[in-house]
């Protein structure tokens, strides 16, 4: 809800926060972001790291929840699982496309001559620019978070590379495009895990940072559950927390 606070003389809105309630884990099973969620945001994707603590937690909430905790993330599987070595989560990547613990994509639903000559194009303008591509299993990625003078240029690329394709779509995050597959998204990785146990029969609590993370809060609060939105910035989320460091707060309260 939306509150006029007045400073001296100056007037604003502040968007009242609205914590996400205490809620027992072994009826949820959790959906988690992994940049700007349970790692901070980092200059560069591959200094992106996870907390010792975060980790503990993580560990904890899934021995709470008999497994069902799953990172969903737009990054690929490998690049998750590096990030949390040496623990070994349930989790999607590359926005959906990949699962592990709820079934495998059939390859055959990805377009990969389409995506290789996308990140052929992608690279072509990326490299006088110095901007840092990010080839995906199915997806591409391009990142402008050293160059955010290119914001424009960038997505303007890719919304015309999207428009072009039937099978991709654009996806715009913080500091990074990219090309992704159509037919996938976090609310779709979600309702893949909820028909599987040990997420099958849960209520699904998502939570995430970013414009990606809505097809997530979406889905989760269709099926009844929650969405929790980490900072600032439109949301359908019902719940939101300040921070990441906000996030490891609740989560560690309700493992207390
Ligand atoms: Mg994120």
């Amino acid at each position: 809800m939306p509150l006029n606070a007045s400073v001296g003389k100056m007037t604003f809105t502040m968007t009242q926060p609205n914590a996400p309630p205490y809620i027992q884990c072994c009826h949820h099973a959790f959906y988690l972001d992994l940049d700007g969620t349970l790692a901070p945001i980092a200059e560069q994707p591959e200094q992106a790291a996870v907390p010792q603590a975060t980790r503990d937690l993580l560990v904890r909430l899934s021995d709470a929840t008999d497994g069902a905790v799953a990172i969903v993330s737009g990054r690929s599987l490998a690049e998750v699982d590096r990030i949390l070595a040496p623990l070994t989560l349930r989790a999607s990547g590359s926005h959906g496309a990949e699962l592990r613990g709820a079934g495998e994509t059939p390859i055959s639903q990805v377009p990969l001559a389409t995506l290789r000559a996308a990140a052929d194009e992608i690279g072509r303008f990326a490299e006088p620019k110095g901007l840092l591509v990010e080839p995906k299993p199915t997806a591409v990625a391009l990142h402008y978070r050293t160059a955010p003078q290119h914001a424009d240029a960038c997505r303007m690329l890719i919304e015309t590379m999207a428009r072009s394709a039937s099978e991709l779509r654009a996806l715009h995050g913080k500091m990074v495009s990219e090309l992704t597959l159509a037919a996938f998204d976090k609310g779709t990785a979600i309702a893949r895990f909820s028909r599987t146990a040990p997420f099958k029969g849960r209520l699904p609590v998502m939570v995430g940072d970013d414009v990606t993370d809505e097809d997530g809060f979406r889905a989760a609060q269709a099926q009844g559950g929650m969405g929790i939105k980490i900072g600032e910035g439109a949301t359908v989320a019902r719940y939101r927390l300040a921070s990441v460091p906000a996030f490891g707060d609740w989560l560690a309260s309700l493992l207390a």
